[in-house]
């Protein structure tokens, strides 16, 4: 008798520019590299620049009830330079990662053999960021009186809950016991007193529980220095919405730019389905060119599979990427070129 399949419910939101060329390129590998394990079912939402500019809307409420109902997201990436910066931003990318409770932002880095670092001895770089991405000073909190005159107060509040770091502190444990079993708490405690003391406390009261992971602490400017003088040190790197923005860009750059790096922005409860992008933008520069690299997006799929459980296949999508990289990385090649050589390896 056939065995029968899991199918899984995937929301594709291809955005703007090259996210409609790679975004197809990921789900083809997706779907072959799962085959004989799991099912996709599609659902595509036409969320982004193009419909803004269309009809107005960014992202309908009914639209992202449908989004929440489904396992996971898959975006290719959004933004065009005629629509003010901040306006998608904030309408569709973190009224998602609010409305969805999405709070670790994921960000591996890991420099493949055959990419270039910036750096002149880059050292083995595998290293991942949890960022929190709910709280801190991206949350919202703060204001603005007598603006405009000579007067003006404007304040951004940092909020910090012990509900909402415990729960991204033990995501990361929990993902240093699947790596190197090492975490590396960056904050600025020294001068950040309050929110940073309850960072370290309760790194300290989970860390008791993981017996087996070693955990340290760096000030962020040292961090910053860390990650271009030594970056094999880190293993998994936890730290606040703000902190981890800066970090996790230098992170990018550090192993050989955006084309390589993707990430994910993860409701570890399950609560609600997380979304997995690459980091890169809709690059219009180059759009509808044929041209864009879509290994960043092949590898957001890949984090989407692991987010499912299902390791083996993305697993097997990371070892294509790094074989066709390590082979082929330096060579011109077409979006579908790069797919199809990924595509061959599996
Ligand atoms: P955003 O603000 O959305 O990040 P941006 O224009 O600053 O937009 P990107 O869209 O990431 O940033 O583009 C930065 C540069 O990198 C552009 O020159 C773009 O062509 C190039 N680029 C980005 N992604 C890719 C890709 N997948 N393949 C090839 N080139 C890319």
């Amino acid at each position: 008798m056939p065995t029968i399949q899991k199918t899984y419910n995937v929301a594709v939101i291809p955005g703007d520019g090259i996210g409609k060329e790679i975004t197809p390129v990921a789900q083809q590998v997706l779907e072959r590299a799962a085959r004989g394990v799991a099912d996709f079912s599609y659902t595509y939402f036409d969320l982004g620049a193009e419909r803004y500019l269309r009809d107005g809307s960014i992202l309908p409420d009914e639209e992202l009830d449908r989004i929440k109902r489904t396992d996971a997201i898959l975006l290719g990436a959004i933004g065009d330079p005629r629509i003010k910066a901040g306006i998608l931003e904030r309408g569709l990318l973190l009224k998602l990662r609010f409305s969805l409770d999405q709070y670790v932002n994921l960000r591996p880095s890991k420099l493949f053999r055959g990419v270039e670092s910036p750096l002149k001895n880059p050292g083995d770089i595998d290293f991942a960021v949890v960022r929190e991405g709910t709280e801190g000073l991206y949350c919202g909190a703060g204001g603005a009186v007598r603006r405009g005159t000579p007067q003006e107060v404007a304040t951004e509040v940092s909020i910090n809950t012990a509900y909402g770091v415990e729960r991204v502190v033990r995501y990361a444990f929990d993902l240093a016991m699947r790596r190197r079993r090492h975490v590396t708490l960056v904050h600025k405690k020294n001068v950040l007193v309050n929110a940073g003391d309850m960072w370290q406390r309760i790194v300290d009261d989970v860390a008791k529980e993981y017996p087996d992971v070693t955990h340290d602490y760096l000030h962020i400017d040292a961090a910053t220095i860390f990650m271009v003088s030594q970056p094999s040190r880190f293993d998994v790197i936890l730290t606040d919405n703000l902190f981890g923005d800066i970090l996790t860009d230098e992170a990018g750059e550090v192993v050989g730019g955006v084309g390589y790096s993707a990430s994910g922005c993860i409701n570890a409860s399950g609560e609600y389905p997380s979304m997995f992008e690459p980091i890169h933008g809709s690059a219009p520069d180059i759009a509808g060119k044929g041209i864009a690299n879509p290994t960043a997006a092949v590898l957001s799929s890949a984090m989407l599979l692991r987010h499912l459980g299902l390791d083996e296949p993305a697993e097997r999508i990371e070892r294509a990427v790094e074989a066709d990289i390590e082979q082929s990385g330096a060579v011109q090649r077409s979006t579908k070129q790069i797919g199809d050589d990924i595509l061959a390896r599996l």
